[in-house]
């Protein structure tokens, strides 16, 4: 959580100019924690000194740079669309080839063709029919998937989250702190399906390991052993 009263901070780590949000807090030690957005928040104990608190991460450089680095690796990333025919769109792993067809109504799916009626010329009123349809769709996949990655954890009584499908641009998905609350990205329904029961299952593990410690890594190793090549996959996928 983010105290909204904290201060900004920059931070030199060798060649790179490090913005670090700052959270006062009652602890007694400083702590550093990378988000998946890649975000930089330092925990400080109220009386501990700006000079002080740079020194400490400073030290900590080589961690903090890693795990930036390793977030960054597994952004999505947005390829450049234009919204006519003859383009191709990803659905659960495959292409397809968007086909806008000036006859049709609404979006609808033919083979590996997606088409979208509407104007040729209208690139931005078939970009928001195909942005609603991806939309109707990853919220429909993606809480199948929940479901099918719930059976892998049946035996610890894990609850079904709520399921929040958003586009994001920085994360694939969350699981909030109390384990209640998922949050999952609507472009993970351009994924196949392997790689979206990856998303799933380790957002899921998060509600019995919150932290990316050995602990979650081995809970995900048993539930899911070919996670890694999973996980590979769709970071190729969207590099
Ligand atoms: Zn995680």
């Amino acid at each position: 959580m983010t105290d909204p009263e904290g201060e900004d901070l920059v931070v030199t780590l060798g060649a790179r100019r490090l913005p670090v949000r700052l959270v006062r807090s009652n602890r007694k030690t400083l702590g550093i924690a990378v988000h998946p957005d890649t975000r930089v928040v330092a925990t400080a104990p109220h009386g501990a000194e700006h000079d002080a608190i740079e020194r400490a991460i400073a030290g900590r450089g080589g961690w903090v740079l890693d795990a930036i680095r390793e977030f960054e690796r597994f952004l999505p990333r947005t390829p450049p669309r234009r919204y006519v025919s003859g383009e191709t769109h990803l659905y659960l792993g495959r292409e397809h080839r968007l086909v806008v067809d000036p006859d049709g109504l609404g979006v609808r799916r033919d083979g590996n063709r997606l088409v979208v009626g509407g104007r040729r010329d209208d690139t931005d009123g078939v970009r928001r029919a195909l942005n609603r349809w991806y939309g109707v769709e990853a919220r429909r996949v993606l809480s199948d998937r929940l479901d099918a990655g719930l059976a892998l954890f049946a035996a610890q009584g894990v609850m079904r989250p709520a399921l929040t499908v958003r586009r994001m641009e920085k994360r694939w998905g969350s699981m909030s702190n109390d384990g209640r609350r998922m949050l999952l990205n609507t472009r993970l329904v351009e994924a196949g399906t392997d790689e979206i029961d990856y998303v799933v299952a380790h957002e899921l593990a998060h509600i019995l390991e919150p932290h990316h410690g050995p602990a979650f890594h081995a809970l995900l190793e048993r539930k899911m052993p070919d996670w890694r090549a999973r996980k590979d996959r769709l970071e190729r996928r969207f590099a």
